[in-house]
């Protein structure tokens, strides 16, 4: 199974992706992790993608789709995948349609009124881990690992704005793509905690396979 996770930045989506990855055995892809991978290193991909990425601007189309159409001839995928943060505007579907197939699209769907103060207050674990202040009680390293905490550079206020108008212009239409092809599963948040919303996400995978 292939499948898709949309959703705006702060809606859940990375605590979703690794919940999905742990059950149902998904190889994640994360886009903006390949990125961050490819600015720490220093590469010319990562030269490139930092200007768009410290600006709250998507990286160039040809740049990205090239990167996620390299990463799905790697031979690690045959138990299927899970595309996080990609296609991130219909253009890139489109192309994903030319070099792979998408059985589900999973839209994570958050009021946008949460979204701000979920994405500033966000701390992050080089493991994967997420966490919000609000819930850190001061503390400032990871429950999991003990690795120290840190704020992702473009989880400021003025990017996160910027970020939230690319979502909501540029990717909000991605679901509309995968309605039109009856590939959407929308996932309701409301105020829902993560372990609810991965009760809804689970009962919708499974339910694909009967
Ligand atoms: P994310 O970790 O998914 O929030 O991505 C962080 C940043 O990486 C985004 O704000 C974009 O600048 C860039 N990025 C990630 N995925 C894509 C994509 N599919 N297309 C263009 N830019 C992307």
């Amino acid at each position: 199974m292939n499948i898709v996770l949309l959703g705006a930045p702060g809606a859940g989506k990375g605590t979703q992706a690794s919940l999905i990855q742990q059950k149902f055995n998904l190889v994640h892809i994360s886009t903006g992790d390949i990125f961050r991978a490819n600015i720490k290193g220093g590469t010319p991909i990562g030269k490139v993608a930092k200007s768009y990425i410290d600006a709250g601007k998507l990286v160039p189309d040809e740049v990205t789709c090239d990167i996620v159409r390299d990463r799905l001839q790697q031979g690690d995928l045959a138990s299927g995948y899970m595309l996080d943060g990609f296609p991130r505007n219909v253009f890139q579907a489109e192309e994903l349609d030319k070099f792979a197939h998408i059985d589900v699209c999973l839209n994570i769907d958050v009021d946008a009124s949460f979204l701000m103060d979920r994405i500033c207050g966000r701390r992050v674990c080089s493991c994967g881990e997420s966490y919000h202040v609000s819930t850190l009680g001061g503390r400032t390293t990871c429950a999991k690992c003990g690795k120290e905490l840190y704020q992702r550079a473009d989880d400021n206020p003025e990017t996160v704005k910027s970020r939230l108008d690319t979502y909501f212009t540029q990717t909000a239409p991605v679901a509309e793509y995968y309605k039109k092809q009856g590939k959407l599963i929308n996932i309701e948040c409301g105020t829902k905690s993560p372990a609810e919303v991965f009760e809804l996400v689970s009962a919708a995978l499974e339910g694909l396979g009967k």
